[in-house]
């Protein structure tokens, strides 16, 4: 099982494009020969969310889970942090694989749900919004693919509970592909802006701690009750982290900042020693990523 495409001979992607009312013939249940095959050997990329349900199951923190159950690699040529999920010691196997199935289930990532279908999304050059597309992911020892069972898209979706990660990702994903489609034009992300993506993406437990320090409080201009929420609820969190992600890497102001912040930082990077000139002050101050910065003094 794996989350990623390729145009390579060979490759078990059904080179159909569906959308949501598209039908398609597969069933996976538990008496099929072919069990828990699919989950011998993964690829499996992890979304917020998905680390979100896996860590409250297992009662760890954030930390704790990423420690123990993934492995990093690099989303692309800036290095943009992702995780995967990990596999048995010395073994291609899901972590979480048991003799009787997954041992995750009703908690497993959106990539487990997703298959067999495979998700594209892309944004024409002309357009605002992203579209969905689907396709069918055949791989020679799934026998799903002959069980006389034959759905739409959005019934499949529905059922395997796909929506409701999709709807809470979905910003996320759009960060992802907003970063991909501009390339160089963004330039290259900051070590600090890169760090405020993993806490934001992935450290939900870090990222409370973060909203909930004075340094935060010190720039960003949040009702006590917007922030209470933020506190109490991990989806709404999620969902806020992403909005600053927006704001950090490509300048989509949604959550106000406090009235002198920005002269209050100006201040603070001329009296360090090291930033002589004002106009370097204020240079950097104008950076996004230095928002961050800021915070973490
Ligand atoms: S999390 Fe569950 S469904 Fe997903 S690969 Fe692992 S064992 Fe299979
Ligand atoms: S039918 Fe396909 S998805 Fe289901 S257990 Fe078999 S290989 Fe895995």
């Amino acid at each position: 099982m794996s989350t990623e495409t390729s145009g390579i001979p060979n490759s078990p992607i059904v080179p159909t494009q569906l959308g949501l009312d598209d039908r398609f013939q597969f069933r996976c249940h538990k008496g099929i020969a072919c069990f828990n095959k699919c989950c011998g050997n993964i690829d499996i990329m992890l979304t917020p969310y998905d680390i979100v349900r896996l860590k409250n199951r297992f009662g760890m923190t954030a930390r704790e889970f990423i420690d123990a159950y993934t492995v990093d690699f690099a989303m692309d040529g800036h290095g943009t942090p992702g995780l995967k999920l990990r596999t048995r010691e010395g073994s291609t196997a899901c972590i979480n694989l048991t003799p009787e199935g997954c041992g995750v289930y009703s908690d497993r990532p959106a990539a487990c749900r997703y298959y067999a279908l495979g998700l594209v999304s892309m944004r024409r050059k002309d357009s605002p919004v992203e579209e969905d597309s689907y396709f069918v992911v055949k791989e020679h020892h799934c026998l799903g693919h002959y069980e006389p069972h034959v759905q739409t898209i959005r019934d499949y979706r529905r059922e395997q509970g796909v929506d409701v990660y999709d709807e809470i990702n979905h910003q996320w994903r759009h960060i992802i592909l907003k970063k991909r489609s501009s390339g160089p034009t963004i330039g290259k992300p900051s070590r600090r802006s890169l760090e405020l993506f993993f806490l934001a993406s992935y450290d939900i437990d870090g990222f409370r701690e973060f909203v909930a320090s004075p340094g935060f409080d010190e720039v960003f201009d949040l009702e006590p009750a917007c922030k209470h929420e933020l506190m109490q609820d991990e989806v709404k969190l999620l969902k806020f982290g992403f909005r600053l992600l927006k704001q950090v890497l490509f300048g989509e102001v949604t959550i106000p900042l406090k009235p002198g912040a920005r002269e209050r930082r100006i201040e603070r990077y001329r009296q360090r020693k090291a930033l002589s000139s004002p106009g370097k002050a204020e240079e950097l101050a104008n950076a996004q990523d230095k928002l961050y910065e800021s915070l973490g003094e």
